[in-house]
C-alpha cells in the first residue's frame, strides 16, 4: 500500500551485537505474526515485508528486526531498543539484526503512553480500505514509511484511541499487552470482513 519503496532504515542505529534476552512476549509476537500472515495482515510489498510489533519491557522496547518477514520470525530476529533520538534520527539498540524501520512510531507511543506495553503495526488494507465507513481516525496526511514526519503524525492522531489508520499505509494497535493488541487486530479485521461480505 505505501507508495515508497522500501530502501532501508531512516534513522542510524548504534547497535551492540548481542543477543535480546530471553522472554516469553518473544514467542507471543511469533504466534501472532504467523496467526496475521495467515489472513494476510503481512504482506510482502515494494521489496520488503508489512509489518512489525514490540513490547515495552524495563530497558526500553523489544521489536521486530528491519526487513524481516514479521510472520515466519525466529528469536534470533528481535532486537532490543534502548533508546531513540526522533529528531537527530538515531536510534540505540542491542541485538543481531538491524530494528524495525518503523522504531520511531513505536518508540514515540511508548515514550507519551506509560500505560502501553505492546504496539503492533500490519497493513490490513480493508480496514484501510474502509476506515473512514468504520469511523476510525486516520492520520490526515500520508508521509514516508520510517520518517519522523509520521511518527508526530501518528503521535497527534491517537490521542485516546487504540487503535488507528495510518493513511495510504496500515493500522497501529496499542494495548496493555501484547494479547490486548493482538485481539483488537483480529477483532477490527473480522468486523471489517464481515461488513463487507
Ligand atoms: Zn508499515
Amino acid at each position: 500500500m505505501s507508495e515508497d519503496k522500501y530502501v532501508g532504515r531512516k534513522f542510524k542505529t548504534d547497535l551492540t551485537e548481542k543477543e535480546v534476552m530471553e522472554d516469553t512476549r518473544i514467542y507471543e509476537i511469533i504466534r501472532l505474526g504467523e496467526k496475521f500472515k495467515k489472513i494476510g495482515l503481512l504482506p510482502k510489498e515494494n521489496g520488503g515485508y508489512g509489518g512489525n510489533m514490540s513490547f515495552r519491557n524495563d530497558r526500553g522496547f523489544v521489536i521486530t528486526a528491519g526487513g524481516v518477514d514479521a510472520g515466519k520470525m525466529d528469536p534470533q530476529k528481535f532486537v532490543q531498543v534502548l533508546k531513540c533520538n526522533i529528531d537527530t534520527g538515531k536510534v540505540f539498540a542491542e541485538g543481531l539484526m538491524e530494528p524495525s524501520s518503523e522504531t520511531m512510531m513505536h518508540y514515540i507511543i511508548y515514550r507519551d503512553k506509560p500505560s502501553v506495553n505492546a504496539v503492533i503495526h500490519v497493513h490490513d488494507n480493508i480496514v484501510l480500505e474502509n476506515a473512514e465507513e468504520l469511523n476510525i481516525k486516520t492520520t490526515p496526511k500520508a508521509h514516508p514509511y520510517g520518517t519522523p514526519e509520521l511518527a508526530y503524525e501518528i503521535e497527534k492522531t491517537i490521542g485516546h484511541e487504540k487503535y488507528i489508520a495510518i493513511k495510504d499505509h496500515g493500522v497501529i494497535a496499542i494495548g496493555k499487552s501484547l494479547w490486548e493488541a493482538g485481539k483488537l487486530v483480529e477483532s477490527m479485521h473480522d468486523a471489517t470482513k464481515k461488513l463487507k461480505q
